[in-house]
């Protein structure tokens, strides 16, 4: 049981927020937000908000916070939410994260704890550039440091891995000057609240291992 529930993870792409999002959903039940898990199933459905991000993500830039905000306005109404949830990816911006006090309040809720992943740029790129997804179920993976048991076939679900277009080194590159330059400042944002908690591990198990300590 988590008593603190209601999460946002904050980090660089590549930091780790889907994959210790994973283990948190399967330990504690709780929802699972990934605003970029949602526009991407927007992309693949091909449907005018997809058509409008597809190019904006591929660039590795932000795509408009009304937009988002919608989406995760409507996402986190949904009951599964009741039980907490990990927002994942969002916010990235600051008016995205005074709207998402709004929702909340709304919902008549708020934030527990925002969790940031901090790890080094140089080691981002890495991780980045060798990251692989599952086209089946949400599993990520790494040629290096995580690699599947065998090669492009996703150990739980047997689908086919695949890298996300946005994985390119210079689209990687991109992602990560787009974080410093409008992301980062969530992490004065939330500490100025009290609501920062900042990692000290950076191996997936140890942050859960972490995570438990102080959310439980
Ligand atoms: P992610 O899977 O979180 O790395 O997101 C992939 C891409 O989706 C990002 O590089 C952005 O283009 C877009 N995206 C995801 N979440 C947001 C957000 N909260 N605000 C704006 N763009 C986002």
């Amino acid at each position: 049981m988590l008593t603190k529930k209601n999460l946002i993870f904050l980090g660089a792409p590549g930091a780790g927020k889907g994959t210790i999002s994973n283990i948190m959903i399967a330990k504690y039940g709780v929802a699972h937000i990934s605003t970029g898990d949602i526009l991407r199933a927007e992309v693949a459905k091909g449907t005018p908000a997809g058509k409008e991000a597809a190019v904006i993500m591929k660039a590795g830039k932000l795509v408009p916070d009304e937009l988002v905000c919608s989406m995760v306005k409507t996402r986190l109404a949904e009951p599964d939410c009741a039980n907490g949830f990990i927002l994942d990816g969002f916010p990235r911006t600051i008016p995205q994260a005074d709207r998402l006090d709004a929702v909340l309040a709304e919902l008549g809720t708020k934030i527990d704890c925002a969790v940031y992943l901090k790890v080094e740029d140089s080691e981002l790129i890495e991780r980045l550039t060798a990251r692989l997804n599952c086209r089946g179920c949400d599993a990520i993976y790494n040629k290096r440091f995580m690699p599947p048991k065998v090669e492009g076939i996703c150990d739980k679900c047997k689908s086919e891995l695949f890298q996300r277009a946005d994985d390119s080194l210079e689209t990687a590159q991109n992602r990560l000057s787009v974080f410093h330059q409008q992301t980062q400042p969530l992490i004065d944002y939330y500490e100025k609240r009290g609501l920062l908690y900042t990692c000290k591990n950076t191996d997936k198990d140890a942050i859960a291992a972490e995570l438990a300590g102080i959310l439980e």
